[in-house]
């Protein structure tokens, strides 16, 4: 603790960011495994500051001067002090969120294999409503199925799980390779877990894309629980400095944030 100045101490992570796990969807869930810098040790927001202060031999200038700095790293597109912290997730969400979310290339990803370890019956991904196809928006939906046809709808969808499964459990009684058996679960639906590690600049890329209204809903809620849960606590600063100069250029009514949609700020 003696590195951080005074001013700067209460902004030093807390260890209990290291224990939350949040619940997304109908079972999936976002845990933050490993943060660097390490909770209790220096402010997330500090390691950005001190990587820019190396350019010319500097430490801290008080806490005003060094939010200061924050704002100008952003105006200037220097990004490489935001990659001075890192974070390691363990997510847990449907095949659909993980194919848009492993395009993310500056990410480091190890996931489940469904060739080691069998899918469990409560594997799938059962949404709460059903988004109609947007008119004007080939890639967008735009508002909800009506109640009987939702519910009709909720009735298919599990028929459609519990048959995928029983198909994929005689396979695998039969003693077909679960790399193989697998090919009778619903590929975009099963929930899939996964490590994946980022660091700040590339993980602020990520949430600009994701939060974003034009982004799926699914991941959107998985990337705004990144940002209230996890990145707000360790980074407070960096994140006000990223809604300001970063997300307020789109208009803040385009992004999923404090768990609302649109105008969460
Ligand atoms: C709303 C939405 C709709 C999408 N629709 C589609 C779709 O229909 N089809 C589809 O295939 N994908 C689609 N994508 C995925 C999209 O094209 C990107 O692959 C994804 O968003 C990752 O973005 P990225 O490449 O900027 O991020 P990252 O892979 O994390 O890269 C970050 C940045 O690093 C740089 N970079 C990384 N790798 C390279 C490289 N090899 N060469 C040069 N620069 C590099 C780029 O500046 C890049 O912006 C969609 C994404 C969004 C958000």
């Amino acid at each position: 603790m003696n590195k951080v100045p005074n001013d700067w101490r209460k902004y030093v992570i807390s260890p209990a960011i290291l224990t939350k796990e949040i619940p997304v969807l109908n079972s999936g869930f976002i845990q933050l495994k490993d943060i660097m810098p390490y909770p209790e040790t220096i402010p997330g927001d500090l390691a950005i500051i001190n990587a820019a202060r190396t350019s010319y031999d500097g430490s801290s200038k008080g806490i005003a001067a060094d939010i200061k700095l924050l704002g100008y790293l952003f105006d200037n597109k220097h990004t490489t002090p935001f990659e001075m912290v890192e974070f390691k997730f363990l997510v847990n969400a449907p095949l659909v969120v993980w194919w848009q979310w492993v395009r993310h290339r500056t990410m480091s990803y190890n996931a489940k294999s469904g060739r080691y370890t069998e899918f469990k019956e409560d594997d799938f991904y059962i949404p709460s409503e059903w988004r109609l196809q947007a008119t004007d928006n080939k890639q967008a939906s735009d508002g909800v199925l009506g109640e009987s046809d939702n519910i009709a709808l909720m009735w298919d969808l599990e028929k459609h799980y519990r048959r995928s499964f029983e198909l994929y459990e005689m396979a695998v009684v039969r003693g077909v390779a679960r790399e193989q058996a697998r090919l009778f679960l619903p590929g975009f639906s099963m929930y899939y877990t996964w490590v994946v590690k980022v660091d700040a600049h590339n993980l602020m890329h990520f949430l600009k894309l994701r939060m974003h209204d034009h982004a799926q809903e699914e991941i959107r809620l998985y990337a705004s629980a990144i940002f209230d849960h996890f990145f707000v606590p360790a980074l407070p600063f960096t994140a006000e400095k990223f809604k300001e100069k970063i997300l307020a250029q789109d208009g803040y009514s385009k992004y999923r944030i404090n768990g609302l949609n649109g105008d969460g700020f």
